[in-house]
């Protein structure tokens, strides 16, 4: 049985001291740990140390949204897996679509920062997912199979390894794809990947409040990753709830 995880990308939002009245908000309602979900959320940089420090003595892990292949060295304004888990994070999103078009990361630099994340004790959030053209021409499955081909760490487990499946086209426009394209694509995923029955696959892409449930009642959907309603506490604890 795979426990849920719903993870918040923050992105690039929030200072100091929203930051922290949101990290505070989730902590808050999650210390009766009656959820059945793991929950994690994802700051900036600049408020991770504030938000580990918010969350302390709660269930809720913090994890960052990126982090550099190598250990440390000449490579100005980026941050290292080891890094993040000295503050505390015990997870980091890689290759989310934000960065692999404004930053050009190709499938093997997020490979190459996912064997860093392992190195360093952190579960990586492996992001894969088509465009809408990409999809429109039937392409969905070929494209996400090649990038978790060449994004997935060598020597990951089920258990040290998260994918999310986050359709382009879905990200912050309200639209998803239908609950069977949904299934069919993390059907594929568990199966591409080797990994197994154990291996957590998100959803992410406009997951909200209204349709959470459905999203997360598929087989294969164990959990979610969730940017703009992480933004609100109200709607973030909506979706964690929604877990069956
Ligand atoms: C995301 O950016 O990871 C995401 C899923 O965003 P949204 O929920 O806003 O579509």
């Amino acid at each position: 049985m795979r426990r849920k995880l719903i993870a918040g990308n923050w992105k690039m939002n929030g200072l100091l001291a929203d930051g922290v009245a949101l990290a505070a908000g989730v902590a808050e309602l999650a210390k009766p740990r009656s959820h059945k979900c793991d929950i994690l959320i994802c700051p900036p940089y600049t408020l991770l140390i504030e938000t580990v420090r918010a969350v302390t003595g709660s269930s809720v892990a913090v994890g960052g949204q990126d982090c550099h292949a190598k250990v440390s060295g000449a490579h100005t304004g980026d941050v290292s897996a080891q890094m993040l888990t000295d503050l505390g994070c015990r997870y980091v999103i890689l290759g989310h679509s934000e960065r692999r078009a404004d930053h050009g990361e190709s499938d093997a630099l997020i490979k190459a920062k996912a064997q860093s994340a392992l190195a360093a004790n952190l579960t990586p959030i492996v992001c894969v997912g088509e465009t809408e053209s990409q999809r429109d021409s039937g392409k969905t499955l070929e494209i996400v199979a090649g990038q978790l081909k060449g994004s997935l760490p060598d020597g990951g487990t089920a258990e040290k390894v998260v994918i999310a499946y986050e359709p382009v086209w879905a990200i912050g426009t309200g639209r998803t794809p239908t609950l069977d394209e949904v299934q069919e694509v993390h059907a594929m995923i568990r199966r591409e990947s080797g990994l197994g029955q154990g291996l957590r696959i998100l959803y992410g892409g406009s997951m909200k409040p209204s349709n959470a449930k459905e999203l997360l009642a598929l087989p294969d959907v164990d959990g979610g990753l969730i940017g703009g309603a992480s933004l609100k506490v109200e709607d973030f604890w909506a979706i964690a709830t929604a877990c069956p």
